[in-house]
């Protein structure tokens, strides 16, 4: 999965969301534990947290990880099985670095590993530059006998990340009003710790797939209606107020109505603004989530902030504009009065307590959003995204209006409206020689329509 080629002739090791591969394939323990030896001699700090998610080779490449980074006289925190941001809470609360062995939402034979930095937040690209250089050239700082790393487990980091999710939500108004809430970490990390978290709040948990097999055989990861069909038709019996699934490392929520109706991402993140800001607030979401965000925002007096795709530049663009809430349309959505970082368990927290202040069914609350229609295509492209882009552009700048959203290049993505306010973000994968374009429209015949034009264009350009 990864292995592309970086500058400088060392392989870059790190994608979008760290280091990813099969299991004793691409990620072998001899790879792990030069990844460890590397995290031990390039990031300064005399102590690691590191956890895992629940996947089968948790085990077996968290130990190779911890011996490399031990035998760099670090030493190791060991937090066991855990969410994501349950680590990176523990990370910011204790100011270290940590390591987290998760895929997240891949398929079960994949694993991976994944750099947090002191603060919580993921590590910058330099640091993880620094790590690609050092598993290439191997030369680590293997320490003297006397002065290798020891292994201290700690298992109370659910515990702590539960109650400091707890705390930023209304207790009370949850409580008095006692939702049924039925619960699918789909195996994931999240398998204890939403049950417990909504429990504490006072609410009536029920959970379906919640055993750390690591094999995902319920369901794939991913929380996507197809792979959410048992959360789905149970909500469908009527006997539930919310359904909440996660995905492997429960970095996202998704959400599931009353009535079995499953929730588009970007009206997830139009409706928690909706509850979380007031006027003169700021939000933070990047140029491919719905204008249904942007309506929400100007209803209010508050202002959205677009920055370019990835949760990193989000996370940026939040600290330095002090954003209230911020988040992308997987169900990815960072809440900084907890921690600036995508954190499931307080997106599911919002969404509770949003549902208990409003008395009504969860329902009625997303009807109050706007439901525009994005259609997203992929298409292999034969030629470089430098050479596609520029002509993109020459061939549609004078018939829509080109965005300019600040900071942001036309070769990051470009993006475009037309008169009716429907646009097209065309942009290239980070990993993949495809193109990706998402068409946003009032409705669904027009989006189609809209992303065809596009798409056809682009099939063109591979042949002229
Ligand atoms: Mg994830």
């Amino acid at each position: 999965m990864a292995g592309k080629p970086a500058g400088q002739g060392v392989p870059r090791l790190f994608g979008t969301n760290g280091i990813r591969g099969v299991a004793n394939e691409y990620l072998t323990t001899e790879f792990a534990l030069s990844v460890g030896k590397a995290f031990g001699t390039a990031i300064k700090a005399g102590r690691f947290a590191v956890g895992t998610d629940t996947r089968l080779s948790r085990h077996m490449l968290m130990s190779s990880l911890v011996a490399g980074i031990m035998s760099c006289g670090k030493s190791v925190t060991g937090l066991g099985t855990l969410p994501t941001p349950a680590l990176q809470y523990y990370c910011r609360m204790n100011k270290i670095p940590g390591v987290i062995i998760t895929a997240s939402h891949n398929p079960p034979q994949f694993n991976g590993i994944k750099g947090i930095d002191k603060d919580g937040t993921e590590l910058p690209r330099e640091k993880e530059e620094s790590i690609e250089r050092l598993v290439h050239s191997g030369d680590y700082d293997v320490a003297g006998w006397d002065e290798v790393g020891t292994y201290t487990p700690y298992d109370g980091a659910i515990e702590d990340y539960v109650s400091a999710v707890a705390s930023q939500v209304n207790a009370a108004a949850i409580k008095k009003r006692r939702l049924k809430v039925l619960v699918d970490p789909g195996e994931g990390a999240a398998y204890q710790s939403t049950e417990m978290l909504l429990e504490r709040l006072g609410c009536d948990v029920t959970s379906i797939n919640n055993k750390p097999t690591g094999l995902f055989k319920p369901r794939n990861p991913e929380p996507k209606p197809e792979n959410l069909k048992e959360l789905i038709s149970l909500m469908k019996s009527g006997r539930y107020d919310l359904g909440i699934a996660h995905d492997g490392d429960a970095d996202r929520a998704s959400f599931v109505d009353e009535n079995g109706e499953w929730i588009d991402g970007d009206r997830l993140l139009a409706l928690v603004f909706k509850s979380v800001l007031k006027p003169g607030d700021t939000a933070v979401t990047p140029v491919s989530s719905s204008d249904a965000s942007d309506d929400v925002c100007k209803k209010i007096g508050a202002k959205l902030v677009r920055t370019k795709v990835g949760s990193p530049t989000v996370t940026r663009t939040m600290i330095d504009t002090g954003a209230v809430i911020g988040g992308e349309e997987n169900g990815g959505i960072i809440y900084p009065r907890h921690q600036y970082c995508r954190d499931g368990a307080m997106t599911a927290a919002l969404v509770v307590q949003m549902l208990a202040e409003s008395k009504g069914k969860f329902s009625d609350l997303v009807d109050e959003v706007p439901n525009y229609v994005i259609v997203r295509s992929s298409i292999e492209t034969k030629r470089p995204w430098e050479r596609v882009w520029p002509r993109v552009y020459r061939a549609f700048e004078k018939t829509m209006r080109v965005d300019r959203t600040p900071g942001l290049r036309l070769a990051d993505g470009l993006k475009l409206y037309d008169i009716d306010g429907n646009w097209v973000l065309i942009r290239a994968s980070g990993t993949e020689p495809i193109i990706r374009i998402f068409a946003e429209a009032r409705t669904k015949e027009d989006a189609e329509k809209l992303s065809k034009t596009f798409v056809n264009y682009v099939k063109y350009l591979n042949e002229h």
